[in-house]
């Protein structure tokens, strides 16, 4: 097997630089623990970006896409397939309404976007989103999230998006005129720092879209399929949307997306306006699928509660003692810890001995662990942020 270094070097040879790589080559992974080229194993509190949300290579799911690929990889949507019909019902029965299935966050949020403009009158196309949300990178998706810097360079954007503070419900309200015709969110921000919206906030826009004839659209891509501890984080809130996206975990990691509609939008998702050649195959279904029966039997929506309260102890305890932690936002297996100094030096250190994390939105430190984490697996991982965040509080205390 070739070295880091020789596959590192093919990336600097072949290879797009468009993303940032720690230098290191994975090759095998298991739960929460993956190995490098070089046998080192980590543990990995933010398995495949949150879309390993079972964790690498759970066994069902990968039982079910190999019963499948040899059955049959790929069939368009010019027929019908049993997983297809199988996976749509295992969503939209934990939820409502009809499933479109596409390979990604952003076709997702794109299917969303068209849809909003199909099911209202012509004029009505501008959709509003919030600061710090993300989207994708598609150029609606891309223009939907409300952060320069992931416009930067790329103008002009898509016309039709108007930007409002998060949880500001009276902002919202002075935005919406006779062009608007949705309000999209993410019931939690990922990317943008693990920022939970307030629940009075999401009932009042459901009441606000009720009253204007306007489409509420909740981005699940990250939140969605048990993140949060329930299948879907609105049912926490208790607001249900008139659609949402899901992608990241949903196939357990298998690239796959998709949009939920109630049964009063789906319907303007018409013959020929929207298709996706890849969208719903057979191996992204049973991967799918599996992936359902696997939260379902195994419990997993109550371990993701019961190791959020471990988390939200762990982290309140850490955060009594090291000022350097500002604040903590947990939801389910969503854990954002906002600190006083850049998270990226934090990450290069917990990396170092063996764990690996996440930074986003310049100071916060990002876990998004796999449903089924163990208990152990857990406090393996605490104890190793709590050294490095200790380090992280003298350096920040000494003098200069
Ligand atoms: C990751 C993410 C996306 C984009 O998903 P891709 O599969 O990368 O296109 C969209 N919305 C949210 C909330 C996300 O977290």
């Amino acid at each position: 097997m070739a070295s880091s270094a020789e596959v590192i070097s093919l990336f600097e040879k072949y290879v797009v630089p468009n993303y940032t790589r720690y230098p290191v080559c994975l090759v095998r992974g298991e739960g929460s623990w993956v190995w490098d080229a070089e046998g080192r194993r980590y543990l990995d509190l933010f398995p495949g970006w949150g879309c390993n949300i079972l964790g690498h290579c759970p066994p069902r799911v990968v039982r079910a896409v190999q019963e499948q690929v040899a059955r049959l990889i790929h069939v368009p949507n010019t027929w019908y397939i049993e997983p297809q019909g199988r996976f749509a019902e295992a969503l939209c029965s934990r939820s409502f309404g009809k499933a479109f299935f596409c390979n990604s966050g952003a076709e997702a949020v794109e299917a969303a976007i068209k849809l909003a403009r199909l099911h209202t009158p012509e004029q009505r196309y501008v959709i509003i989103t919030f600061e710090n949300s993300f989207h994708g990178r598609t150029f609606g998706a891309v223009t939907a999230t409300a952060q320069p810097k992931y416009h930067a360079g790329l103008g002009p954007m898509l016309p039709g998006f108007r930007y409002a503070p998060f949880n500001d419900l009276q902002a919202v309200e002075e935005l919406i005129d006779e062009h608007t015709c949705g309000v999209m969110l993410e019931p939690v921000q990922g990317e943008g720092g693990v920022n939970p919206a307030d629940p009075e906030f999401l009932r009042g826009l459901r009441e606000l879209c009720d009253r204007h004839g306007l489409l509420l659209i909740f981005d699940e891509v990250q939140t969605g399929m048990g993140r949060t501890g329930s299948w879907f984080a609105y049912q926490q809130y208790d607001v249900q949307p008139d659609m949402f996206t899901l992608a990241k975990g949903i196939a357990g990691g298998v690239a796959c997306g998709a949009l939920i509609a109630s049964d009063a939008v789906a319907p303007s998702l018409r013959p020929g306006m929207h298709a996706s050649t890849f969208g719903g195959n057979p191996l992204a279904m049973a991967a799918g699928l599996a992936t359902v029966e696997t939260i379902e039997e195994e419990g997993l929506l109550q371990r993701c509660v019961e190791n959020a309260e471990l988390f939200q102890q762990a982290f309140s305890a850490m955060k009594d003692e090291l000022p350097i932690i500002e604040e903590v936002r947990i939801r389910g297996a969503m854990v954002g810890v906002e600190l006083t100094v850049p998270a990226a030096p934090v990450v290069a250190q917990c990396m170092e001995r063996g764990l690996l994390v996440n930074a986003t939105h310049d100071t916060v430190l990002r876990l998004l662990p796999a449903l089924n984490l163990t208990r152990e697996e857990a406090e393996q991982g605490l104890e190793i942020i709590r050294e490095v965040l200790t380090v992280a509080a003298n350096q920040a205390d000494a003098p200069t």
